[in-house]
């Protein structure tokens, strides 16, 4: 039973290592970002705010706790 994690959403949040999947740049970023995170080299989209979690675009490498 895990149902009540759903309802009381805990602020657990990481850092993690994003790969822009255009340019293989990396950088480290939120996973709960509630902006846009964009690769610093070529601009294309890496993370998207999704009201609470945010979805990761590129691929995730590492994440550090
Ligand atoms: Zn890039």
């Amino acid at each position: 039973m895990s149902s009540w994690e759903e309802l009381i959403p805990r602020p657990r949040s990481h850092f993690i290592r994003v790969r822009c999947p255009d340019c293989g740049n990396e950088q480290i970023t939120f996973d709960r970002a509630t902006t846009e995170v964009s690769c610093s080299v070529c601009g294309a989209k890496l993370v998207e705010p999704r009201g609470g979690k945010a979805k990761i675009l590129g691929e995730i490498v590492a994440v550090l706790d």
